[in-house]
């Protein structure tokens, strides 16, 4: 085992030394998993229910002592931190209602009786990035394991404090030991590992574009199922007759919350040219207005960049570029330790700039101006992603008509809301492959069985 540090961004100090796994000890983990897996599997529905609900319970009782840790180690404001230990309670107490409703079919044939079961997959491997690490680790695990399935985990490097934390509370709630597994360790070796074990089913990803290309190229030798989630360029599109104070009031934190390392964050925003200037002169007010600060802080709206390497490669697309970028305005940030970066509005000269096409994964945001409908669209399509977007008009017909017509898996009217645990998650394009969350999440983590019974004889 090598020793990590894991570090506090808003600090810059070591939070705790962990030991990282190798190898070795992952396959020791997936040979356990295999072992426990008929156990898990053949549990009464009601039972495995019962056990992740109080598991949601566990993880309720520790709800603060879990969003603490989050600040602490991926610099979450408190608030956030509170509401993603709170998701993963909410996961798991949703999905503990799935084992007994797993249903399958009776289709009418002749000659018999047609049914179908919705069997595990086995083995389910989840690997999680930093940016949501207790959100994005209880979308895999709460439904894998209400459909049967063991699970290894592996969190992201920077930030594996909370999952191996629940993954003492799983132990705790009363789930037996090896059903599901959390393995802190690097990407290139148990993520790796996790790709190319022939009794990992599946791999569940969550990252960069990159890397889940990568895991789909080496997962197509074993023909293993992937779920990929992958990166985002979301618009928010506001047409004139979009209620111009609530929108621009609300467009700071669609790309600001999290600092901006969200996948969902409305990075592009598109606005109708003959309310340009006035939605420009709200939306200035209101970044200006964004606290930016100590994470522990209650009134904290935005808090650090997880990482120097982070805060370098968002600058590098405001300052350092190559190609020269209009700040048209920027909000504050601390000053001395602390990986800080202020919210930072540009306006691209062109659809072709990287601030406009790349995913910055950090507290900046470009504004273009559109012409009418089509063309709002046209913009809102040309990109490579497709993950979430929102409109803003008060026209129901526009607001169905754009819905239908942007490229993106999750799309908000009037709001910012991307993410509910109840409804499907996911992404169009290079956003990634299959749903996540919601009542079909189950699919992803069963395979359908078709049995044939004859009544002949
Ligand atoms: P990343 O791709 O570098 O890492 C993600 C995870 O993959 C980490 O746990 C990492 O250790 C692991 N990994 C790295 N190399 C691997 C390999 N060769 N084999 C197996 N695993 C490997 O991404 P990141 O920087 O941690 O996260 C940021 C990215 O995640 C952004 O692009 C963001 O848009 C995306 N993201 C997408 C969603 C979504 O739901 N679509 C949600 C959150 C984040």
């Amino acid at each position: 085992m090598t020793s990590h540090d894991v570090i506090n961004p808003a600090t810059e100090k070591v939070a705790r030394t962990i030991d990282l796994v190798g190898v070795e000890e992952t396959d020791e983990a997936v040979a356990r998993a295999v072992e426990v897996g008929p156990t898990w599997r053949a549990m009464a529905p009601a039972d495995r229910g019962r056990l992740l609900r109080r598991f949601s319970e566990v993880v309720d009782e520790h709800l603060d002592e879990l969003a603490a840790l989050e600040v602490e180690n991926a610099g979450h404001t408190i608030g956030n931190a509170r509401w993603e230990a709170g998701n993963v309670r909410d996961v798991l107490a949703y999905y503990s209602a799935a084992p007994e409703r797993l249903f399958g079919q009776q289709i009418p044939v002749a000659g018999g009786i047609d049914l179908t079961f919705k069997e595990p997959l086995g083995v389910v491997s989840i690997i999680v990035p930093w940016n949501f690490p207790m959100p994005i680790a209880g979308w895999g695990f709460g439904p894998a394991l209400a459909a049967g399935n063991t699970v290894v985990l592996k969190p992201a490097e920077l930030t594996p404090l909370t999952a191996m934390r629940l993954g003492e509370l799983a132990l705790e709630a009363g789930v037996p030991e090896g059903v599901f597994t959390v393995l802190p360790g690097k990407g290139s070796v148990v993520g790796e590992r996790f790709v190319t074990h022939p009794d990992v089913r599946k791999v569940c990803f969550t990252g960069s574009t990159a890397v889940g290309q990568g895991i789909m190229r080496k997962a197509a030798d074993q023909l293993k199922r992937v779920t990929l989630e992958l990166g985002g360029k979301s618009a928010n599109i506001v047409f004139d007759d979009a209620d111009l104070d609530v929108a621009a009031a609300a467009a700071p934190m669609s790309f600001l919350d999290n600092a901006g390392q969200d996948c969902c964050a409305r990075t592009r925003i598109l606005v109708q040219r003959n309310v340009f200037d006035a939605f420009m002169e709200r939306f200035e007010a209101g970044m200006r207005a964004v606290r930016v600060g100590d994470p522990n802080d209650e009134a904290t709206q935005m808090g650090p960049l997880i990482s120097a390497g982070q805060r370098e490669a968002v600058r590098g697309f405001v300052e350092n570029s190559n190609e020269s970028v209009d700040v048209a305005f920027r909000g504050t940030a601390p000053e001395g330790a602390g990986y800080w970066y202020p919210p930072t509005v540009v306006l691209p000269g062109s659809t072709n700039d990287r601030v406009w096409r790349d995913e910055i994964f950090g507290p900046v945001v470009a504004v273009l101006p559109f012409d009418d409908e089509a063309d709002a669209i046209r913009l809102a399509n040309d990109t490579a992603y497709g993950l979430s977007g929102s409109i803003w008009t008060r026209d129901v017909g526009r607001a169905i008509r754009v819905s239908r017509a942007v490229e993106a898996g999750n799309l908000s009217v009037n709001s910012h809301s991307s993410v509910r645990y109840s409804t499907p998650f996911g992404g169009y394009k290079a956003s990634g492959i299959g749903r996540e969350l919601g009542p079909d999440a189950l699919d992803a983590f069963t395979e359908v069985k078709n049995v044939f019974i004859s009544t002949d004889n």
